[in-house]
Parts: structure tokens; sequence; C-alpha cells
């Protein structure tokens, strides 16, 4: 009998502890209708004051955009670029991009000058089959060579291959900002017809929004690919796919291809995406 009622009374006990303990959650509930004084003087939730830092201010564009993992002929900021201003079909370039080439090209023309694309959008699938093209040896690099022979250490040749072409997610021409015009050879523009062409650009691209960001090494830029006369980028969105870049890409995300693994070892982030002319900035 005795050991009943204990057991009653610790019954009892238990409930008026549960009631006791669910009175301040019902007083919590009713905290939002605190007045404005009383919210002022309460610190923020944790989890706005942690969410403030990592807001993008640019959430149009991803990481999966900036490695160039996406078909540019099924994104809907993409056109194709008509045949009169390259030198073939079916490259693509973002919309803004494009309706600043057009103007550019169209009042190049007017001053005796062609501007040609000969190459625009390539997407992760397309730089990694030139990249492993040049890495295998199937595809000679610009001093003629064949990579897999004349460098069989692996940073070694990973480095040739970077004087003039990126690895795999890494590219400029995965965005849809950059082109490359007219030939890709520095001696095209240094003489002849081409020298007129890349003054005109030097003079006038700016005024379209374009900079050359593969400028001379070592006098803007102290890292990167060689100087490319020929590669063109589109600034008022490429500079914000570079914020972007500077502030979330990693090596380590650098990947899914032949030779990725030296990416880390030589800095592909830090020394060729960010290796850029400052004045493209
Ligand atoms: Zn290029």
């Amino acid at each position: 009998m005795r050991i009943l009622v204990l057991i009653s009374l610790l019954a009892v006990a238990y409930a008026c502890t549960q009631q006791g303990t669910a009175q301040p959650d019902v007083a919590a509930a009713h905290l939002p209708e605190a007045t404005n004084d009383t919210a002022a003087a309460m610190p923020p939730p944790v989890a706005e004051a942690e969410a403030a830092p990592v807001a993008d201010p640019t959430p149009e564009f991803s990481i999966e955009y900036i490695m160039g993992k996406f078909d540019p002929a099924q994104h809907p900021d993409f056109v194709v670029v008509d045949k009169k201003y390259a030198d073939k079909e079916g490259y693509f370039l973002r919309k803004d991009t494009y309706e600043h080439f057009v103007q550019m090209a169209d009042a190049a023309k007017a001053d005796g000058i062609t501007l040609t694309i000969v190459s625009a959008t390539r997407n992760f699938e397309r730089q990694r089959a030139i990249w492993e093209g040049k890495w295998t040896g199937s595809r000679l690099i610009e001093n003629g060579a064949n990579a897999a022979k004349k460098y069989p250490n692996p940073k070694t040749r990973a480095l040739k291959i970077l004087e003039y072409s990126s690895m795999p997610g890494s590219s400029r021409h995965h965005w849809g900002t950059d082109v490359d015009i007219n030939d890709l050879d520095n001696y095209t523009f240094e003489q002849g017809p081409g020298k007129k062409v890349y003054a005109w650009m030097v003079k006038h691209a700016h005024e379209y929004g374009f900079c050359q960001p593969y400028s001379v090494k070592g006098e803007s830029r102290s890292s990167g690919y060689n100087e490319e006369k020929w590669h063109w980028s589109y600034i008022p969105v490429a500079k914000k796919l570079t914020d972007l870049a500077a502030r979330s890409m990693t090596d380590d995300m650098i990947g899914g291809f032949k030779g990725a693994e030296t990416a880390v070892e030589i800095g592909v982030v830090e020394k060729y995406v960010l290796g850029i002319n400052q004045a493209c900035l």
C-alpha cells in the first residue's frame, strides 16, 4: 500500500514537472509579440547573425557556372554568334557580352578593321578535350612539342601546357564573357594588318567594356598565362566572376581530368585564374 501511494505521489510530481517545463516554452512562443523596445534590447538570433556575412552579392553566378559545368546551348543567358562575326558557325556567348561585341565589331568595321571571333564559350567538357589532348600528346602544344614525351614530370608538363591553355574548370572561356579574335598568335598582331587591329583594340575596346586580361607578364601582372593579344574579356560581367572566383574558388576544387593532381601544387587559382591584367579589374 505504501508503495502504491509513493508511486502515485511520484506520478503527480512528474506531471507537475512536465507542466513546469512547458510554461517557459509557451512564454517563449509569445516573445515575438514583445514591444519594439524589448526586441531592440535583445541580441539578434544567432542564425541571422551568422548568415549575413556569407550572403553572396552576385547570387546569379555559382561555382558550377564559373567552372563551366553547364551547356551554353541550353543556358537562357546565352546566344549563338552570327556567322558574320565568326570564322565558323556554332559559337555561343552571353547575351550582354555579344551585344557589346557586335557594337564594337561594327564600329571597328566602320574604321576598316575586321574583328572575327575564332573562339568563344568553351565549357568544362570542351576544355577537358583540349587539355587532355595536350596532356596525352595527341594534340601538340604551342612550341610544336608532344608534351607527354618531352615533359614526363607531371608538374613540368602542366606548367608548359599552362603557358597558353587553362586547366578545365579554371578558364575564362567558361564564362561566356571572353573571346579570341582573328588569330591565336601574337606575331599576327605585331606586324602587317594585324598590328592595326591590335592598335584599334587597345584604343577602343574599353569603350565597349572589353579588356585584354593576358597582357605582357611582369608589367601589369606577375603570374599566369603568357601574353595573348587575341583574347578579350567583357569586364562588366567578367569582373563579377573574377571577384567570385577570388572569394570562393580553391585549387582543390579543380579536378576531373588527367593531370588535375598538379593544380594544388601549382596554385592555379591564385596564379592563373587571378593572374590577370590589373587594369581589367
Ligand atoms: Zn582565349
